[in-house]
């Protein structure tokens, strides 16, 4: 069995027609970073920054920056892309101190944060300059259009002003891009696109819990829980065709991609970048080895 994984571990990322294909992983810290790298994978496409936290405080834009730049250190001079808090998702103790804040119809994610500006301007500072460390880029989590957008990358804006005037080495180049996990915001993604928005990462847990109105953690919802669907399909074909039409790049994660049925029809879907938690690594570069991208290219003529 062993043997079976280091002999897996050690073949290209290419499905079985040769088409290249990128194995990113969710993961909390430096800690799962670690073994995720050595599962192969080839860096973070989901960093749950909300897990540094500890209860009742939110860490201080040096300790945030330490913390940033040990994830980056682990990862190996691999990307790391850090989701900004997501009280409610990110699973942490400091959740339970956010109250109806972390709702899963309310003010979670970016919504949240847009509110308390203090605490978001301390963690885009300490992200700023940790990205001056590595490739470390960011996303938002529970965009819904693109005022959401612009209004925290006004944010942005307001604290590379202040990293300036402060004489702080960061990253001008720091890369932004947005969670998919609203509907809404995959109806508009060409808004995004338009506004500057770097790359996109698709989050099929709560995109499906979403679009279909179920509760991903509600047993008794789970029929109606579908990531896979006929309507995923669509939104996420919406999201490909604008993405490649402007050369932006798209990532998806999520428990749903660890599932090898749907991590082939992803892949058809265009999705040639896959983030999944360290354990599922091994399994899903299986199924994505066993698997043609593009099935019906023999048969045309
Ligand atoms: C998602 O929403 O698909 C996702 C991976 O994020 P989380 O499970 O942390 O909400």
């Amino acid at each position: 069995e062993d043997a079976e994984m280091k002999q897996l571990h050690s073949l290209p990322d290419e499905t079985r027609d040769g088409e290249p294909f990128e194995l990113l992983a969710n993961c909390f810290g430096p800690e799962d970073i670690d073994t995720a790298m050595q599962s192969g994978a080839k860096g973070v496409g989901l960093l749950r920054s909300g897990y540094m936290m500890l209860p009742g405080r939110i860490l201080d834009e040096q300790e945030q920056y330490f913390f940033y730049c040990s994830c980056l250190a682990a990862a190996n001079g691999c990307p790391v892309t850090v989701r900004t808090f997501d009280f409610g998702s990110d699973r942490t103790v400091a959740d339970a101190n956010q109250g109806p804040q972390s709702s899963k119809l309310g003010l979670r994610g970016i919504r949240n944060s847009l509110r308390q500006p203090q605490q978001f301007q301390t963690q885009i500072c300490a992200l700023l300059r940790a990205a001056a460390r590595g490739p470390l880029r960011v996303m938002f989590p529970m965009v819904t259009e693109v005022e959401d957008w612009d209004a925290a990358m006004s944010i942005v804006e307001h604290c590379r002003q202040s990293l300036r005037e402060r004489g702080v080495p960061f990253n001008e180049n720091t890369q932004f891009g947005v969670m998919l996990s609203i509907p809404a915001a995959c109806l508009t993604v060409e808004d995004f696109i338009a506004h500057g928005c770097d790359f996109l990462v698709i989050g099929t847990n709560d995109l499906t819990q979403y679009t279909h109105a179920a509760d991903r953690e509600l047993a008794s919802a789970e029929h109606y829980y579908r990531p896979a669907s006929p309507a995923m399909k669509k939104l996420i074909t919406m999201v490909m065709d604008a993405a490649s039409a402007h050369h932006v790049p798209v990532t998806i994660c999520g428990l749903a991609v660890g599932n090898p049925a749907n991590t082939a029809q992803y892949l058809h879907l265009g999705l040639r970048s896959f983030s999944v938690s360290p354990q599922n690594l091994l399994k899903v570069k299986q199924a994505l080895l066993d698997t043609d991208a593009h099935p019906d290219a023999g048969e045309k003529d």
